[in-house]
């Protein structure tokens, strides 16, 4: 059989919630075997990323004791994203689907059967979708849906209400892997991929042990991170601004006109009101036009890959 699963989950300063998350997910796992969906040789995979606690120590001692955990050191830390794309990219030769998620569980882990079906039925990427955020603070939950419809607007698609909770099959993460860019914002990335995809919707618990490692202003970090890494619209809405306030100084121009004729005016209001606008304008606008040229250096040197080949039909002679 070839279904090998290999969990993946990042880990930063979590020794209060290992020693659970290690229990349930070996329960997960050891219950997908039984039931024939998942080859023996799957495994949970633990990336340490740089923690200050004693993370590592029970990653290794986990390994030690039982063959079906295994872990990954990051020289130091690097982030969530970093941490989960060094997860992926190490097992992806290991496993034929890998899902990753976070640590504290918050994120239901009875989905991955559903996941895992959906793998089973052909679906090369799973996503995670939270149903309801009942269980986070009206603050979390504010904070959390604002960044996914701020990322939509300013032109970074990404599954609304989707984290990191996601499967992806041995070609998707081979797919991951040909995009080299540095600044990887993965949910963004992901759905750039292609193949056939899925949702699996499920409930957001809470984090049953220690405090999170994503405060509002690292939230707005990756917000912005995400936003830049991904498209150059924030470019484009300062041509679309200069344009505006050019169409502005127009109209500006012929009401200027008609007060100074009107004789309701004093000397000199006219050609600065015109100026004022025209000049603002049309620095916008350049300001814009040079953005442009700069986006498209920034996506160039992104290098991402400009497709991808899901099946090649050749008959060779
Ligand atoms: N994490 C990480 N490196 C970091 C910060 C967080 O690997 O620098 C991991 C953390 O251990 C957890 C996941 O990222 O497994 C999500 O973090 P958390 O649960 O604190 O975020 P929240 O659910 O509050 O958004
Ligand atoms: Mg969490």
């Amino acid at each position: 059989m070839d279904n090998i699963l290999y969990l993946v989950i990042p880990c930063y300063n979590e020794e209060e919630v290992l020693p659970e998350t290690s229990k349930r997910l070996k329960e997960k796992i050891t219950s997908l075997i039984e039931n024939g969906k998942i080859d023996k040789a799957s495994r949970i995979v633990f990336v340490n990323d740089g923690s200050r606690d004693k993370t590592w120590e029970i990653i290794r001692s986990l390994h030690e004791q039982d063959s079906v955990f295994s872990g990954i050191n990051l020289s130091r830390n690097r982030g969530h994203q970093n941490a989960l794309l060094a997860g992926l990219m190490t097992v992806k030769d290991h496993a034929d689907m890998v899902i990753s998620m976070d640590a504290d569980l918050q994120d239901d882990i009875d989905a991955v059967d559903a996941m895992v079906d959906k793998y089973l039925e052909g679906m090369d990427i799973v996503y995670g979708v939270r149903s309801s955020r009942a269980k986070d603070t009206f603050f979390k939950k504010a904070t959390a849906e604002g960044f996914y419809k701020l990322m939509n607007t300013m032109g970074a698609n990404t599954v609304f209400n989707h984290a990191d909770y996601r499967l992806m099959s041995k070609r998707a993460l081979e797919g991951l892997a040909e995009f080299g860019e540095v600044n990887l914002f993965l949910r963004g990335v992901v759905p750039m991929i292609g193949y056939p995809w899925d949702v699996v919707y499920y409930e957001r618990g809470e984090r049953f042990a220690g405090e999170s490692k994503y405060p509002l202003g690292k939230m707005l970090a990756f917000a912005v991170e995400g936003i830049t890494s991904l498209s150059t619209k924030p470019i484009r809405m300062i041509t679309g601004l200069g344009f505006f306030i050019f169409l502005v100084s127009i109209a500006m121009l012929i009401y200027s006109f008609i007060r100074h004729f009107m004789g309701a005016t004093i000397v000199g209001w006219t050609t600065l009101m015109v100026s004022v606008w025209a000049i603002g304008g049309l620095i916008l606008l350049s300001l814009g036009v040079v953005g442009e040229y700069i986006g498209k250096i920034y996506l160039e040197t992104k290098a991402r890959p400009r497709f991808i080949v899901e099946q090649f039909l050749n008959t060779e002679e």
